[in-house]
C-alpha cells in the first residue's frame, strides 16, 4: 500500500505548521496576523516573481524584507554560493570571504573603520549596544518609538503612555530591570532629546536610531535650520560623552550605495553602525562596525565579549559580497527609477479612487501610508486607516502582487523590477485602490 502523500498546498502546510511551529511561522509578521487569511507558502522565486505551493505567481514587493535587492536567484549570487558550498560549508576559523566582505563595507561606508560579522541584525544591534555601554561605562540607552532594532530585550522596550519616562517592557519575558535602562522618545523630537540629556546625560551610554525609520513605514529624518535629525543626535551625544548607534540594517546598501549615511552624512558621523539584510544577499548575515577605538574593545584584544560559531560563514559572506558587487551605480539607478515609477503608479491609482494616502521616501526606499497628513512619528503612523490597507493588500494579492502584509512596512523593489514587472503591478492597482476606497 502506498502511503498517502501529505498535501503541499498552502492551507494544509499552514495547518501542519501550526502543530509544530508556534503560530505556524518562524517570524511573527509572516502569519498574516494584521491582514488576516492564510499566508501563501512560497516554493521558489526568480527575479521579481514568487511562486507558491498552490501554483500562483506573484510580483514580489517584499524581497525577503530587503536582502533580495538584485532579485531572486540572481545568477552571480547563486553561482558564488554554489562555488563556496563546494569548498566546505563552515570552518569555524578565518576564511578569505569575510575579509573581502569587510573590506567592501569599509570602502563604502566612511564611518566604518572596522567591523565584525554576525548572523542577524538583532545580533548586530545587541553587540553594538554592549560596546557602547562598555566604552562609556554607562547603562542607559535611548531609542525612538516606532524604530525597530531586532528582538534585543533592551530594545523591545516601549514608551509608557506617551511620556518620556523609563520604558515599559515591550514584550512579555523582558524584565522590568532591563526596560528601566531604556528610554523611549518620540521620533524627531529634538526638545525631548535635549531635555533628557540636560537632565540625565551622565547616565546615557548611547542613542540608537534607524538611520531613516523604515519599520513603521518610511520617515525621512526631518531637517531643522539645515541640520538633519541624525546630525543633531550626533552633536547631542558628543556634547555629553555618549555615543550614536546608527542602525542601517534596513537602509544599508539600499537607500543609496552608502546606505542612508550616503544621503545625509555630511559633517557628522555615527560612532557605531549596524547592518543586516542586504549585506547577506539572502543568507544570514549582520554586521556592526565603526570607530577603530570602539571596535578595539572587542575580545580577544579588549574586554567586551562577543562571538559566533557561524559568524563570517563562507556561504553567507559569498552571497553578501556577490550582492554588494552587483550593486554598482547602474544598479542603484535602476532601483531608483523602479522605486519612483512604482510610487507614481500607486499615487495615481489611490488618487483616482479617492483614497487618502501619503508616500514617504528615504533614498530608493519608500512606503505608502493610508492617511492624508505626513507621518513624522509612530503616533502618526498608527493613525492611518489600517482597514483600508487590509482591503488594498488582499486585492493586490488577488491581482498577483505580494505586498508586505502590514501597513507599517516599506515596499521593497529590486533591480529585477523591470518595466514588464511594473506593468503587472500597474494592472493590479486600480481594483485594489477601489477596494481600499470601499469601506
Ligand atoms: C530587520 C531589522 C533588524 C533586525 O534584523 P534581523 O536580521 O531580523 O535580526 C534590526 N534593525 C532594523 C532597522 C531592521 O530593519
Amino acid at each position: 500500500m502506498t502511503p498517502e502523500l501529505p498535501s503541499t498546498r498552502s492551507a494544509d502546510l499552514f495547518a501542519r505548521a501550526q502543530q509544530v511551529i508556534p503560530s505556524g511561522v518562524n517570524s511573527p509578521v509572516r502569519a498574516f496576523g494584521s491582514v488576516g487569511g492564510t499566508p501563501p507558502f512560497l516554493t521558489d522565486a526568480r527575479g521579481a516573481l514568487l511562486h507558491d505551493a498552490d501554483g500562483n505567481e506573484y510580483v514580489d514587493l517584499v524581497g525577503s524584507w530587503g536582502p533580495m535587492i538584485l532579485g531572486h536567484a540572481n545568477e552571480q549570487v547563486v553561482e558564488a554560493v554554489r562555488a563556496a558550498a563546494g569548498r566546505g560549508l563552515s570552518f569555524g576559523a578565518p576564511q578569505p570571504g569575510e575579509v573581502s566582505l569587510a573590506e567592501e563595507v569599509v570602502a563604502r561606508i566612511g564611518p566604518v573603520e572596522q567591523l565584525r560579522l554576525v548572523s542577524s541584525g538583532t545580533e548586530a544591534t545587541m553587540s553594538a549596544l554592549r560596546v557602547a555601554r562598555a566604552a562609556t561605562g554607562r547603562d542607559v540607552v535611548v531609542k525612538f518609538a516606532g524604530c525597530y532594532h531586532g528582538h534585543v530585550d533592551a530594545l523591545l522596550a516601549e514608551a509608557g503612555s506617551g511620556v518620556a519616562t523609563f520604558a515599559m517592557p515591550g514584550s512579555a519575558g523582558v524584565t522590568a530591570a532591563t526596560a528601566r535602562d531604556t528610554v523611549v522618545l518620540p521620533y524627531g523630537d529634538r526638545a525631548a532629546v535635549s531635555s533628557l540629556f540636560a537632565e540625565r546625560g551622565g547616565e546615557i551610554a548611547a542613542i540608537i536610531t534607524e538611520a531613516a525609520p523604515a519599520n513603521m513605514g518610511v520617515i525621512t529624518p526631518p531637517e531643522e535650520d539645515g541640520v538633519g535629525f541624525n546630525r543633531f543626535l550626533s552633536e547631542t551625544v558628543q556634547a555629553h560623552g555618549a555615543l550614536l548607534i546608527s542602525d542601517e540594517v534596513l537602509t544599508g546598501f539600499r537607500a543609496s550605495r552608502e546606505g542612508h549615511y550616503g544621503i545625509d552624512g555630511q559633517g557628522w558621523a555615527p560612532d557605531l553602525m549596524t547592518f543586516g539584510k542586504v549585506i547577506g544577499g539572502g543568507l544570514p548575515v549582520g554586521a556592526f562596525g565603526g570607530r577603530r577605538d570602539l571596535m578595539g574593545l572587542l575580545a580577544p584584544a579588549g574586554p567586551v565579549y562577543q562571538a559566533g560559531t557561524l559568524s563570517g560563514n563562507p556561504l553567507a559572506t559569498a552571497a553578501g559580497l556577490a550582492t554588494l558587487q552587483g550593486l554598482d551605480e547602474s544598479a542603484y539607478a535602476t532601483l531608483g527609477s523602479a522605486s519612483r515609477t512604482l510610487q507614481q503608479l500607486v499615487a495615481d491609482a489611490l488618487t483616482t479612487a479617492g483614497v487618502p494616502h501619503v508616500i514617504q521616501t528615504a533614498g530608493t526606499l519608500f512606503s505608502v501610508f493610508f492617511r492624508e497628513q505626513p507621518v513624522m512619528t509612530y503616533a502618526d503612523a498608527k493613525a492611518q486607516d489600517t482597514a483600508a490597507f487590509t482591503r488594498f493588500f488582499h486585492a493586490m494579492l488577488e491581482g498577483g502582487v505580494y505586498l508586505p502584509p502590514s501597513a507599517f512596512e516599506a515596499w521593497f523593489v529590486s533591480t529585477a523590477h523591470t518595466e514588464p514587472v511594473l506593468d503587472r503591478i500597474a494592472a493590479a492597482l486600480p481594483a485594489a485602490a477601489k477596494a481600499a476606497a470601499a469601506a
